[in-house]
């Protein structure tokens, strides 16, 4: 796990000095080994790189970007759980996540209120609303929990009558491949009357590597649907070679594309947004490029809205 600039430079043969970094970032940088060997060294523009690297911009404020830009503080009912939308209840399973994404929304979320010892009152909160059929485990991220730990949980779930679904939401299968294979989990996986859907989280197609492939060969050997989420990011898979061939090598590793998420308005990433009329764009073109089941679907989240919001085309007067 790299953890510290000097590190990362260190390792992509980088000097910090050309790099416009915020050296004393609030949310700490953090990269696992294997992620930092799927970018190219010598190069300070690397798609995966500049997902990680906490740069200078990230301390301007910008009109707009809030800290809890998606509402997720007003939704929920007990610490750790998120009941925003119908028939379905996320479940904030753990404070970590192998890698730290500097666009992520959750980037200030108080997770020290993430505690192990939160879920009984979330597992109440789930046996007393039987409206709910889908808990998605998510994060922080659950694949950095322990086997043990992980698969308690699930058969607790299981014990819950009114549960069909059981939905995992991980970027450690991408970013740390190693660590994700759980052959304990996937066990229980196996053997779950749960359907399981793992959703992973790939934004750009060099994260995919052989290592990431093999690991998809035995989740779906456990019988689980895999599903991929992307955020659109500026410079990094805004345009529409990369976005197809995200698509392609997805599908060759078993996965469906699922979401693109547009960027979520959370203070620090502004510069990351791509505008909402080049996102429509691209979905256009990805639609003449590619079958129908390789085009995600593009999203963004509205806090208060009962949905993830899809796309549409956009009017002069979203001033997009
Ligand atoms: C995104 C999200 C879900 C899942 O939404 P789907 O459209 O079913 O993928 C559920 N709960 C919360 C709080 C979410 O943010
Ligand atoms: S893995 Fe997901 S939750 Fe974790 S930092 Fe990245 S975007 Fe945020």
């Amino acid at each position: 796990m790299i953890q510290s600039l000097q590190q990362l430079c260190d390792f992509l043969q980088l000097n910090p000095q050309d790099l416009a970094i915020d050296t004393a970032p609030h949310f700490p940088l953090k990269v696992p080994e294997h992620f930092a060997g799927l970018m190219e060294k010598g190069n300070p523009d690397d798609p995966l790189l500049k997902q990680v690297l906490p740069l200078q911009q990230e301390t301007e404020t910008q009109p707009g970007f809030k800290r809890d830009p998606v509402g997720d503080l007003n939704a929920n009912p007990i610490p750790s759980l998120i009941h925003k939308y119908h028939g379905r209840a996320l479940l904030m399973t753990s404070p970590r996540c192998d890698v730290h994404c500097r666009y992520c929304f959750r980037r200030h979320f108080p997770y020290e209120q993430v505690q192990k010892n939160h879920w009984q009152s979330a597992l109440h909160y789930l046996a007393d609303h039987t409206n709910i059929e889908e808990v998605i485990l998510s994060g922080g991220d659950p694949f950095t929990l322990s086997e043990p730990a992980l698969c308690e949980l699930i058969q607790q779930l299981e014990a819950l009558p009114h549960l069909t679904t059981l939905r995992l939401h991980s970027r450690s299968p991408i970013v740390a491949p190693e660590k994700a294979a759980k052959p304990r989990l996937l066990q229980t996986l196996k053997q779950s009357r749960l359907q399981v859907v793992l959703v992973v989280h790939c934004n750009h197609p060099n994260e995919l590597c052989p290592a990431s492939a093999k690991l998809m060969q035995t989740y779906r050997d456990a019988g689980l649907t895999l599903l991929n989420q992307t955020v659109l990011l500026k410079d990094i898979n805004d345009n529409v070679e990369t976005l197809t061939q995200l698509s392609k090598k997805l599908f060759h590793q078993g996965i469906l594309p699922y979401y693109c998420h547009l960027l979520d308005k959370v203070s620090g990433a502004a510069h990351f947004e791509v505008k909402k009329y080049q996102a429509w764009s691209l979905y256009t073109q990805l639609r003449q490029q590619l079958p129908g089941y390789l085009v995600p679907q593009f999203v963004e989240e509205i806090a208060g809205e009962p949905y993830k919001t899809v796309l549409t085309e956009p009017t002069q007067m979203d001033n997009a």
